[in-house]
């Protein structure tokens, strides 16, 4: 067990400027239990939401944490229509002397902004992104799962969002936007576990574009992966790779996860951040710990045909998809309209389950926070 220092407790993202709104009807406790006792994943929400209103003319005001609920939108406001929208995910931890603490949020609250300023969104601090995480977590504290042992990866799924709510037709970058963040305890993402999965390549379908929005986190990138999806989930697979959109030939990622590739010789590579590549947190994260772990990162373009003769040559020996939501997930195979590539070497994903087992005893505070990537919520 570690013990949190005091500096880890940092003030400069004060939640005190959030007014506070109580649910009147907040979940029994009983019925909470029951819902963290198998939580799924996305399905429970929380007591409470954040929410700060920004709009042209103040600029971000009204910070609070108000009853979970729906909210009431114009059937005119931009984002149903033109789908002016970004949003986050970042996970709270609830560590052994019951603290809550959350990983890397000024990686997530950067690119928030990036993703923002793509799609001519408001620009949101530092402090008031992790502000408001306290904010809610200082009402919600109580959501935030207890794991049972190191295997139990429960944790508070917490959902930052951001919407053009304006009712106005006309198309330009809304006067009127709303962030909220929600929260939702969940178990393990995939339901079998560290179970490998197989993931289905999209030969038709494009996730994202040069000059398009592949980098920022929107949900219009997710609603045109849906029908690829269908295609993945017709197949077998629970995910989908998408090639790059130019030549149809670099590996870039999955619909919401980065892809790993482990080679015999301890190299570690992912392919390189372009404008159609999200940079996720975990991605940076075990770029960091490979090191760690005595492995070469290497972040380069990866084609297809690099896949497919490293998984016959036995050269590459792990295949891993990683995210916040999931964590690291290891790819068993990789199936296509015309094949199926698998590695003819390893199997045993051992460099896959050394990152995920030293990531997660970071974020559950079962090893020393070096780097200062832990931030205290609660
Ligand atoms: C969110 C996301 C990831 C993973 O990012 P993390 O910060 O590690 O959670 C990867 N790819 C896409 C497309 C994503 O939306």
């Amino acid at each position: 067990m570690l013990v949190p220092s005091d500096d880890h407790f940092s003030d400069s993202h004060s939640a005190d400027a959030f007014h506070l709104q109580p649910s009147s009807q907040p979940t029994a406790d009983s019925a909470r239990d029951a819902i963290l006792q198998a939580p799924g994943f996305g399905q429970h929400f929380s007591d409470h939401m954040a929410h700060i209103r920004w709009t042209l003319d103040d600029g971000w005001h009204a910070h609070g944490v108000r009853p979970y609920g729906p909210l009431s939108l114009d059937p005119a406001a931009a984002v149903l229509h033109y789908a002016q929208e970004i949003f986050e995910g970042i996970k709270a931890y609830r560590h052994a002397d019951g603290s809550v603490w959350t990983f890397r949020p000024e990686k997530n609250a950067e690119r928030f902004r990036r993703s923002a300023r793509r799609l001519a969104l408001p620009e949101l601090s530092d402090e008031d992104f992790i502000g408001a995480l306290k904010a809610l977590l200082a009402q919600d504290h109580a959501w935030v799962p207890t794991p049972a042992d190191a295997n139990d990866e429960c944790s508070l799924y917490l959902r930052p969002f951001m919407i053009a709510s304006e009712s106005f037709l006309g198309v330009r970058p809304s006067h009127e936007v709303d962030f909220y963040v929600i929260a939702s305890p969940a178990a393990a993402y995939f339901k079998g576990g560290v179970e490998p999965v197989s993931i289905w390549l999209s030969s038709h379908y494009k996730r994202a574009a040069p000059g398009g929005t592949g980098f920022a986190k929107c949900g219009g990138n997710y609603a045109a992966s849906l029908a690829a999806q269908k295609e993945a989930s017709a197949q077998g697979c629970s995910q989908v790779a998408f090639l790059d959109a130019a030549e149809n030939h670099w590996i870039e990622e999955l619909g919401g996860m980065n892809l790993f590739f482990v080679f015999s010789d301890g190299r570690l590579v992912t392919p390189r951040l372009t404008e159609t590549i999200l940079d996720g947190v975990t991605r940076n994260s075990v770029l960091t710990l490979a090191e760690d772990e005595g492995l070469t990162p290497e972040e380069r373009p990866v084609s297809l045909d690099e896949w497919r003769a490293g998984a016959e040559s036995g050269d590459i020996t792990e295949v891993f998809a990683c995210g916040t939501a999931a964590v690291i997930t290891p790819v068993s195979e990789l199936v296509t309209e015309d094949e199926r590539i698998r590695l003819s070497a390893g199997g045993d994903n051992a460099v896959a389950t050394k990152l995920r087992t030293r990531l997660l005893d970071l974020q559950y505070g079962r090893r020393e926070d070096t780097r200062g990537w832990l931030t205290r919520l609660v």
